[in-house]
């Protein structure tokens, strides 16, 4: 029985098979969504416990999917977690105004993701693997 079902918005490979790996590895279910339109039906099929989101996808932005996510009732409550490369002043409040709850910075390191993950899920849920050179 996987942990918990993790759903991974991601449009570029090198990332996504990487971070599902991971989560695989460490006995997650793992959906994965290369479209905020994917991510928006995936989400509402198979109600993941939680997403990590892209903010740059080829269609709608994850800001928009998100804002989408939190105000139908039946995703609302699903934490999501921002990965995004701007790593400017004001993406963490962009991607809190949006209904997110909680952001990392790309490139996505193994522990900071594992802390933000604890912070959202029950103490015991995610181990947090040895940190990467990487
Ligand atoms: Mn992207």
């Amino acid at each position: 029985m996987p942990k918990a079902t993790i759903l991974i918005v991601e449009d570029n490979p090198d990332i996504a098979h990487p971070l599902a790996d991971a989560f695989r590895f460490a006995d997650f279910a793992v959906l994965q969504a290369g479209t905020a339109i994917q991510a928006l039906q995936i989400a509402s099929q198979n109600q993941p416990d939680l997403i990590l989101m892209d903010i740059q996808l080829p269609d709608l932005d994850g800001l928009s999917v998100a804002g989408t996510l939190k105000v139908d009732p039946e995703t609302k409550d699903i934490p999501i977690v921002a990965m995004t490369a701007h790593v400017m002043k004001g993406d963490r409040e962009q991607c809190l105004a949006a209904g997110m709850d909680g952001y990392i910075p790309k490139p996505v390191r193994a522990q900071e993701l594992f802390e933000v993950l604890n912070s959202l899920t029950p103490a015991d849920a995610v181990p947090v693997p040895e940190p990467t050179s990487a």
